[in-house]
């Protein structure tokens, strides 16, 4: 694997780069695929055949569009083995955790493709009638990351598709493939320039936030490029919706049932080998149970098997990439330095691939690099208190406001104060939970927008009055 070349989408056909970059395993560090590089002619290409194909898809009846979105659905379940080994291979994740992302991705388009614009009529008796009409935007540019490039592929596409928008998709260099394959399977059933993908770093990604013909761009990736993107795409006041980096806190109050919150405190933090924006990453846990949770969450960790994808035994891939490696081994470092004791974990045992173990580390605060910033990988700082209204406060002293959550035995007294955390979701007695009819967005540098629902694909459109005299 892989046995057939990629290729570049541009308006309905498959076409080949002058250059090709490498895509790496990172199960053993080495490059195992070739990927097609698009030059900035090809995404002027794209842009062009995505403008032109826009009015024909913006006039087909919303129906229609659903009723293609979800025969892509079905043509994307016929390739889920083949589909989820290549993900498995370039991302990382163990074959059944990749088959588990392309089953959501599904279910997210089912569910997506039975939303519908609403049109909203304002009638005072008197005076002029009003309708308000949601009308696409024009061409979304679309650009993702590297930790679910099928998933997050789809939160993007789909919306924006079904609002009546074409799209031009640049996938993260180092998960390119797995995308490329579905702009594909996707083409079949999409007019030629309705969905376009090409390939590149930072500079595809930023002529793509500065392109006159793209008129929105739906970005999900790190803080700092969201602000790129944002300064770039000021040039003709590009729409934006940013799902940025997350530093969630959980706050675990004295009165929660140790041994009944430790799974779902451990599946939040490691799921993905950490590498998910609303995972736990930093645990507020009150003195009383602090010990007793850490103990139970250390023998979860050591129980955890973190192998190569392609290995069924294996639950947790690796790191996916070096730079991800580097930084993730940086910050335990930088934790012991700063008295951090690891309960698991904690250093990486060599090799090749980018495997880092599950880690648990007690005795750091707000202050070291562990807490403050985001680990995206595999090690929970547990962080001691002794009064929720100081828990609460160092949860927000953050830039970040992707997620949080409170976990007590008492569920009207956790909802109260998770209320007060300052982010776009929060949970009591969970965390990272998502669900394809619930709006999902960062408070302050988290992002800006909200994904999913009717209130995600309104972010696809642009409200319309229309005033008929009576
Ligand atoms: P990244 O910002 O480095 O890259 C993301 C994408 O942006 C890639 O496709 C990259 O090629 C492109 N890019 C890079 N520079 C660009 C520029 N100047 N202009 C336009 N595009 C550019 O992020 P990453 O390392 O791939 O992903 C990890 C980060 O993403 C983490 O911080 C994580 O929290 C965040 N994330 C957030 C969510 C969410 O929904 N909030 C989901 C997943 C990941």
């Amino acid at each position: 694997m892989p046995d057939q070349p990629f290729h570049l989408l541009i308006n309905g056909r498959a076409v080949e780069a002058a250059t090709s970059f490498g895509v790496i395993d990172p199960a053993t560090g080495s490059q195992f695929a070739a990927c097609p590089l698009a030059s900035i002619e090809q995404l002027d290409a794209a842009v062009a055949a995505a403008r032109a194909a826009f009015a024909g898809w913006a006039a087909t009846p919303v129906d229609d569009r659903a009723e293609r979105l979800l025969a892509i659905a079905g043509a994307i379940e016929a390739e889920q083995n083949d589909l989820a080994a290549l993900l498995s291979r370039e991302q990382g994740k163990p074959f059944k955790s990749a088959l588990g992302e392309i089953g959501g991705a599904l279910y997210w388009i089912r569910a997506t493709a039975a939303l519908r614009p609403p049109v909203e009529r304002i009638d005072k008796g008197e005076g002029p009638v009003v309708k308000i009409h949601r009308r696409p935007l024009g061409v979304v540019g679309s650009i993702t990351p590297w930790n679910f490039p099928v998933m997050i592929a789809i939160w993007h596409v789909i919306p924006a598709l079904l609002a009546g928008n074409s799209v031009v998709i640049k996938p993260s260099p180092n998960t390119p493939l797995t995308t490329l394959r579905l702009a594909e399977i996707a083409s079949g059933h999409l007019p030629a320039g309705v969905l376009n993908a090409v390939t590149g770093d930072v500079e595809i990604g930023s002529a793509m936030a500065r392109h006159p013909g793209i008129d929105k761009i739906v970005f999900t990736g790190s803080t700092p490029t969201g602000r790129a993107i944002m300064r770039d795409g000021a040039a003709n006041l590009k729409r934006l919706t940013l799902e940025l980096g997350g530093n969630d806190a959980a706050i675990v109050l004295a009165d929660a049932d140790v041994d009944a919150v430790a799974p779902r405190i451990f599946s939040a933090a490691f799921g993905n080998s950490g590498q998910i924006c609303a995972a736990i990453k930093r645990l507020y846990v009150h003195e009383d149970i602090h010990d007793a949770l850490a103990a139970k969450l250390t023998e979860m960790a050591a129980a955890g098997v973190v192998g190569p994808g392609s290995d069924p035994a294996s639950q947790y891939g690796p790191l996916q990439n070096r730079r991800q490696f580097d930084y993730v081994s940086a910050l335990a470092d930088d934790a012991r330095a700063a008295g951090g004791r690891f309960l698991a974990g904690g250093e990486a045992s060599g090799g090749d691939g980018y495997f880092f173990p599950l880690s648990i580390v007690v005795d750091v605060s707000d202050g070291t690099r562990i807490v403050d910033e985001e680990q995206f990988g595999p090690i929970l700082p547990i962080i001691r208190f002794d009064d929720a209204e100081d828990a609460i406060a160092r949860a927000n002293a953050s830039e970040n406001g992707l997620g949080g959550s409170v976990w007590s035995s008492d569920v009207a007294q956790a909802a109260r104060l998770a209320q007060r955390l300052e982010c776009g979701t929060v949970w009591v007695n969970d965390h990272s939970t998502i669900s394809p009819d619930i709006p999902f967005g960062g408070a302050k540098q988290s992002g800006i927008g909200v994904e999913f629902g009717q209130h995600g694909l309104d972010e696809y459109s642009q409200l319309q009055t229309v005033r008929i005299p009576r």
